[in-house]
């Protein structure tokens, strides 16, 4: 996906990897699939397998001076992770020095919540130890999320999906004095605020952007596919709390209706972004609407703006 400018903000995307995950997951409605997924862009819904493309990728958000990093996929040579997680070998810094980011131009990394698939490039492995991939950037960790899964603290829940992760994606970045364990709201500048949206982990979190008249909410896994923006109740396997997610998909739909704003999920399919309308009743994704930016304007511009 090419950078989109929405704004003053400039929007990249980053891919890992994208697998069909079965739809089945989520719901058995073959009615509502129909009716407001099947005619979104074919990732959302290919009919023959019943299954969707479950993307995993990073947002670059380049506003008020800073390069953001939202969420930060698995992560190359990994183990422990499951089936198409472990031993990845991608370009995936390759691609983001194609964004225009080199690992030493990132100034914040954010992730929604420490499941593998969001804190994985945190760090990359040398020489057999795990460092931080980008030396410059202040990694932002909510509390409550920080908590839950430290491996050193009280507050550890059962984490058999989540092995070794934060030993390996988090403890090196607070050894290495980059970490800032933050309670929520926090505003990390005057564009971007990070909010709680409790639920699919304890402390899970999201970025809401507001800028010259733009919102967009950089909301990490509150939704999986966009079915759930039709139907709250629907839901993935593995929640923390799924009384709390199903709320803070109801607040989110509610808020992002209200504002106009943008959503930008860590798993959707191509085009990966979009905003909310209603139609006879029912809530429904409109997928893209930005413009795109010249990608030579992409660095010279924003370093002109900073
Ligand atoms: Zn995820």
């Amino acid at each position: 996906m090419p950078t989109i400018g929405l704004g003053n903000v400039l929007v990249s995307h980053v891919a890992e990897q994208s697998l069909p995950v079965s739809l089945g997951l989520l719901t058995d409605d073959g009615e509502l699939l129909s009716r407001r997924i099947a005619q979104l862009p074919d990732g959302f819904l290919d009919k023959e397998s019943n299954s969707f493309q479950f993307s995993s990728h990073t947002w670059v958000v380049r506003i008020d001076g800073l390069t953001v990093l939202v969420d930060t996929c698995t992560g190359n040579g990994r183990e422990g992770r499951g089936p198409h997680f472990d031993g990845l070998d991608v370009p995936f810094l390759e691609q983001l020095d194609q964004a225009g980011v080199p690992v030493d131009a990132v100034d914040i990394v954010f992730c929604t919540h420490l499941h593998h698939d969001h804190c994985g490039w945190n760090t990359m492995q040398v020489d057999g130890a795990w460092v931080p991939t980008f030396p410059n950037a202040t990694y932002l960790f909510v509390d409550e999320e920080y908590r839950r899964w430290d491996t050193s603290g009280a507050e550890v829940h059962p984490n058999d999906f989540n092995p070794n992760t934060f030993d390996e994606c988090v403890r090196p970045i607070v050894e290495a004095d980059l970490a800032k364990v933050v309670s929520t709201p926090y505003v990390i500048s005057p564009s971007l605020t990070i909010e709680p949206a409790p639920g699919h982990t304890t402390g899970h979190a999201m970025i809401r952007l507001e800028s010259d008249g733009v919102i967009a909410y950089f909301s990490g896994d509150a939704f999986h596919h966009p079915v759930q923006l039709t139907r709250p109740e629907l839901h993935l396997p593995g929640c923390d709390d799924l009384t709390a997610a199903i709320d803070t998909r109801r607040c989110l739909v509610r808020r992002a209706l209200d504002e106009g704003a943008f959503l930008f999920p860590a798993h959707f399919p191509a085009p990966h972004y979009g905003r909310l309308t209603t139609d006879d009743g029912e809530v429904c994704f409109v997928p893209g609407g930005a413009p795109e930016v010249d990608p030579e304007r992409v660095t010279a511009g924003f370093r002109n703006a900073e």
